[in-house]
């Protein structure tokens, strides 16, 4: 992520630029993906197609995840991939290995756990999301 208001690159979960001390999405001279340029009162970066942040009324960062890690979750839950995505390298881990070791027998246990956790994701709002997986790192559910 780039501050939109200095161009610094930034830690996706940043909620303060280091260069400039505003949030990230406060600015509006450049994009939040690329760091292009962008006009005051664009809502696309016209270099790289994403939808530009809006400081405090859009989404909260790490709230893009909440879709992929849900889809992931459903589809791909007792692999763990979800977890990886999330940066949770030891649940994922326990869920790849579960899943594997037993020949897919433990997918039988995981898999609806992975499609619980995927539906939580879902229904969540982006702010709960966000707080409860991005900031608070809740392990399992
Ligand atoms: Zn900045
Ligand atoms: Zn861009």
């Amino acid at each position: 992520m780039y501050c939109r208001n200095c161009a610094k690159q930034l830690d996706d979960r940043a909620i303060a630029c280091v260069g400039c001390g505003l949030p990230p999405l406060a600015g509006k001279k450049y994009c939040q993906n690329c760091g292009h340029e962008t006009g005051e009162v664009a809502a696309v970066c016209l270099a790289c197609g994403v939808a530009l942040g809006k400081g405090g009324v859009g989404q909260p960062a790490g709230a893009d995840k909440r879709l992929a890690a849900g889809i992931l979750a459903i589809l791909l839950g007792a692999l763990g991939f979800h977890k990886f995505f999330l940066g949770y390298k030891k649940e994922g881990m326990i869920m790849l290995l579960v899943t594997v070791l037993t020949a897919g027998v433990g997918a039988f246990v995981m898999w609806p756990i992975g499609v619980a956790e995927g539906v939580i994701y879902l229904t969540k709002s982006d702010e709960d999301f966000v707080e409860t997986y991005v900031r608070n790192k809740k392990g399992w559910f």
